[in-house]
């Protein structure tokens, strides 16, 4: 039973977050999507709200579970047996960051393998920071992301709500 970790903060979840974890799935046994819960960074939509949109996202991938985490990702990986950390790759300005990142978690935890994955072209721009702020401005994202979360956006941004 082979388990991978795919972390992030998915504040909220997109379709090119969708997109990796199908792929994913179709390598592992078993994908556990990991929530960042970081004091640290500032996010629109809770802990426990991306774990439920994440779930509700994921529901038709058998083999995905959802959870957060806080704390050291190569503990977090250590105390779940996870073999691998799943990342996805967009452009050439993702490549910095998380080439150092892989490199940091290796020297931790020799043990744990960074596999990078890159998704469909048409989701290389997608981002939640911009389908984010996209909806907050009033346009349409429904093609972006799945409905659950078009519906919270639109929930959180509705006329009237101060954000
Ligand atoms: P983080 O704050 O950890 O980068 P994100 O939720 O922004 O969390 O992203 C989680 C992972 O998913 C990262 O590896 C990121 O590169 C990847 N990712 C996000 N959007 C896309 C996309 N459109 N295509 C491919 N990978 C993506």
């Amino acid at each position: 039973m082979v388990r991978a970790l795919y972390p992030g903060s998915f504040d909220p979840v997109t379709n090119g977050h969708l997109d990796i974890l199908q792929r994913a799935s179709l390598l592992f046994d078993e994908v556990l999507v990991a929530v960042a819960d970081n004091h640290s960074k500032q996010v629109l939509f809770s802990p426990e709200e991306r774990v439920t949109l994440l779930q509700e996202a994921t529901a038709f991938l058998p083999n995905v579970r959802v959870t957060s985490f806080q704390g050291l990702l190569v503990d977090f990986a250590r105390n779940q047996g996870a073999r691998a950390i799943i990342r996805g790759l967009r452009a050439v300005s993702d490549f910095e960051f998380e080439f150092q990142m892989a490199l940091m978690n290796r020297s931790l935890e020799p043990k744990l393998e960074t596999l990078f994955l890159m998704s469909s072209e048409e989701y290389t721009y997608l981002s939640s920071r911009m389908v984010k702020e996209v909806s907050r401005l009033g346009g349409e994202i429904g093609r972006f992301v799945p409905d659950c979360v078009n519906a919270a956006l639109q929930a959180r941004f509705a006329p009237g709500k101060d954000i």
